[in-house]
């Protein structure tokens, strides 16, 4: 009898839909505009000595460099394989098989998935009138939700919707729920004004604050994110994590980066996208396709167009792939781009504007 691998699977297995990331949906272009990476990589320096050795499962001057930039100490970061690694520990670390998490969507889609491979259940908060997220939202959802809530997922700024979560409606969702883990994704805090919850981490046991090197200090490549806790949460996700999970050369190069020359590249880097950023949307106010821009406190924008899937198409043809967020609910006709280089952004100017009708 042949074997029925399908079968050998478990259930919850079978029936889940794996992340459509960006590099997973591919596409054939030149300009890639769909995963909010930066548009440049910088050099480092690599010693090839130790690799005969494990690392350090928690790397030391990497927890250090880092705990040093966030003002925190220690026993309060946990390294990970990017924050995608740090959203399945927590899952994995305080839900029971049958117990959960709220989320809030449109949000990132890895919360979800996350729940679903560990056999924890999700329940969706309703949003307010025009996206706004409330303390009350997230509350309600909790209280509705048919089984235990352990954590509720924010990301802030969010993705795609580019907007931050209230301070005031995170000191009422902490109070609200002290028995519920609070988790601020803040993978995209550097390019906002906003000042990080990792501000009033102290005061509040139940929240955790998620932090990534793939954005702002532009190594999406190494997988490199932090999670940011009490040292007793900092602790219990430390029993689950992988024996090794950070890589020799992960650790060198995410070292130099939380380093001060990293941590000035950064800022400078961040100063510059968020100029093109608002560049950007004062070009794409004046095309007649575009229906309405969010508000953003990251390196995309989310812009509504008259019909996203020509524009998304068009652009796709042209061999620039931006990000359509289509089949997401209150989200048609919407397209993200993410903030480029200065000759990127030109090319889906050109291309835009001779889609409307203008000179290219
Ligand atoms: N959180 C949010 C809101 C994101 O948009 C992303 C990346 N797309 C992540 C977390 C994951 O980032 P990484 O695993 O690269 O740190």
């Amino acid at each position: 009898m042949a074997l029925d691998i399908q079968q050998l699977a478990c259930a919850h297995v079978r029936e889940l839909e794996p992340y459509q990331s960006a590099r997973r949906i591919g596409g054939h272009g030149h300009t890639f505009l769909n995963a909010n990476e930066s548009p440049r990589s910088e050099l480092y320096f690599f010693n090839s000595t130790t690799l005969n050795r494990y690392p350090d499962c928690q790397p030391l001057e990497v927890v250090q460099g880092y705990a040093d930039y966030v003002g925190l100490r220690r026993d309060e970061v946990l390294v990970t394989r990017g924050s995608d690694e740090a959203i399945g520990l927590i899952v994995r670390t305080f839900c029971e098989i049958g117990e959960g998490i709220v989320i809030a969507p449109p949000t990132y889609g890895m919360y979800a998935i996350a729940a679903r491979t560990n056999r924890a259940q999700v329940f969706e908060a309703e949003r307010e009138a025009g996206f706004k997220l409330s303390a009350q939202c997230l509350i309600d959802a909790c209280d509705k939700a048919p089984f235990k809530v352990k954590a509720v997922f924010i990301d802030s700024p969010a993705n795609p919707l580019g907007e931050i979560f209230p301070r005031e409606e995170l000191l009422k969702l902490l109070e609200a729920l002290p028995e519920t883990l609070i988790v601020m994704d803040e993978a995209y805090i550097e390019f906002s004004s906003a000042a990080s919850s990792v501000g009033i981490l102290r005061e509040h046991p139940n929240l955790i604050v998620l932090r990534t090197l793939s954005k702002a200090f532009a190594l999406a490549g190494i997988r490199c994110g932090f999670a940011l806790a009490h040292p007793d949460i900092v602790a219990l996700m430390t029993k689950v994590i992988d024996p090794y999970p950070i890589p020799d050369p992960v650790a060198q190069i995410a070292r130099q980066a939380v380093a001060r020359g990293g941590i000035e590249l950064m800022r400078e880097r961040v100063k510059g996208a968020n100029e093109r950023r608002e560049t950007l949307r004062g070009h794409l106010k004046s095309l007649p396709i575009v229906e309405e821009i969010f508000p953003s406190e990251a390196n995309f924008l989310l812009v509504r167009f008259k019909d996203g899937p020509a524009v998304f198409g068009a652009l796709a043809q042209k061999g620039i792939i931006l990000r359509s967020f289509e089949n997401r609910k209150g989200l048609h006709n919407c397209v993200r781009i993410s903030i480029g280089s200065a000759e990127e952004l030109d090319e889906v100017m050109r291309t835009l504007t001779a889609l409307a009708g203008g000179e290219a």
